[in-house]
């Protein structure tokens, strides 16, 4: 061996042992996390790690996942386009498939236009460090999902997070900031609590300051508004100042996600947007497949109807029980446990029983508020929703 590959070997163990004790670090406190195996397709009953389970951990909460209108709508994609864009949309990978989702997008939001990008976390990272740089600032719920943290700090603006809902520590920030542009980011339903944004609140705010508001309808879209055409919907808001991004991979049941809003706003994007430029396009079958989805999701108000009323079941069912459910209106339920032991322990034995629901730990929300994050879909029966409650109430 040389004196260079020993150099190396050592460094590579050192390496190697720093992980090592990092890990086990995070094992002692209760915080490794570890991926179960699906072998079937995402509803609400699985196959996982070779048993039966009734799964509450999803975001398919349509239940659109395995429709089997959406797959075959991806199957005819394969049949047209084939399997891979080959190339990123500003150079030769902008299907027509692709076009024609963005503009049954843009109609079903209500906004002039719509741009499409592969995944939510490349949209946030991309519209927010398009919009926002050196000299900005931007304004961000504690609550928000990592991506739009992420994006915040790629975009090199100021970055000011205010206290979850706190629009008077919001007002304070933005009378304060000497920023030339303001923007205001938030999720429209807040992913591990499922509540709601104040967004009317917010946007008299934006108004009153100079500021614009970009909302992450990633759980909203789908679900909340008439026909589920998402939060904007939801509260009746059109305005000019609002960015509205949402993904596909949640109640659409497919992948991808999308910025709409302005002409201006989204050519600006088109020729801005590092996650939207520098990245293959996605596959135009899964733009065939949203098509269709778009489709149920604008037509099968039955879907929501079912959410709406196992929301009901599940909150009636457990009230006066040991843990409490966060309040929440949306089908993102979390029972809230406290301690990291103690939430795993309560998943690890609904898991004994048949029934998967993930234990979300810090950091993914503070410190002390470990909790079960129940999530229902239409899939769901309120046979499943009663095995749940009945299991919860025993075991506390
Ligand atoms: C899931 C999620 C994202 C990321 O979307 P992906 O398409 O999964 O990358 C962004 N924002 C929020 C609020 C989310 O819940």
């Amino acid at each position: 061996m040389s004196l260079h590959d020993e150099v190396a070997n050592k460094a590579a163990n050192k390496l190697a042992n720093e992980l090592a004790a990092e890990l086990e670090a995070r094992d002692s406190q209760g915080l490794r996390r570890r991926r179960r195996l699906l072998t079937t397709p995402q509803r609400a009953r699985v196959n996982v790690d070779g048993r039966e389970y009734i799964a509450f951990c999803s975001n398919d909460y349509l239940g659109l996942a395995a429709d089997p209108r959406l797959a075959a709508a991806a199957k005819s994609g394969i049949d047209r386009y084939g399997v891979g864009a080959g190339a990123s949309h500003l150079i030769l990978g902008h299907s027509s498939a692709h076009h024609e989702l963005e503009a049954a997008l843009a109609a079903f939001v209500r906004l002039p236009r719509a741009l499409l990008f592969s995944t939510g976390y490349m949209a946030n990272m991309g519209v927010v460090s398009a919009l926002a740089g050196r000299g900005d600032a931007v304004f961000a719920d504690r609550l928000n999902h990592a991506s739009l943290n992420d994006a915040a700090l790629v975009s090199r603006a100021a970055f000011k997070r205010y206290a979850h809902n706190d629009l008077a520590a919001l007002e304070r920030l933005l009378q304060n900031t000497p920023a030339s542009r303001r923007l205001v980011i938030v999720d429209a339903v807040f992913s591990m609590d499922g509540d709601i944004a104040p967004v009317p609140a917010l946007l008299e705010l934006c108004i009153r300051y100079d500021a614009y508001l970009l909302i992450d309808d990633a759980h909203g879209f789908g679900v909340l508004g008439a026909q589920g055409r998402g939060t904007l919907a939801h509260f009746g808001i059109t305005s000019e100042r609002v960015i509205y991004m949402a993904t596909l991979g949640k109640a659409a049941g497919v992948s991808g996600a999308f910025v709409a809003g302005s002409e201006a706003l989204i050519e600006s994007l088109v020729q801005n947007a590092r996650t939207y430029i520098y990245t293959t396009a996605t596959p135009p079958l899964l733009a065939q497949a949203l098509l269709a989805s778009l489709q149920v999701i604008e037509q099968e108000d039955w879907r929501r109807d079912r959410l709406r009323e196992l929301v009901a079941q599940l909150q009636r069912e457990l009230t006066g029980g040991l843990w409490r459910l966060l309040p929440s209106d949306t089908p993102i339920q979390p029972l809230l446990v406290g301690g990291n032991a103690e939430a795993l322990d309560l998943s690890a034995r609904l898991a004994d029983q048949g029934l998967l629901v993930p234990a979300i730990r810090p950091p993914t929300v503070p410190q002390g508020t470990a909790r079960l994050r129940i999530s229902l879909s239409a899939d769901h029966s309120a046979a499943d929703v009663k095995r749940l409650t009945a299991a919860l109430l025993q075991a506390a």
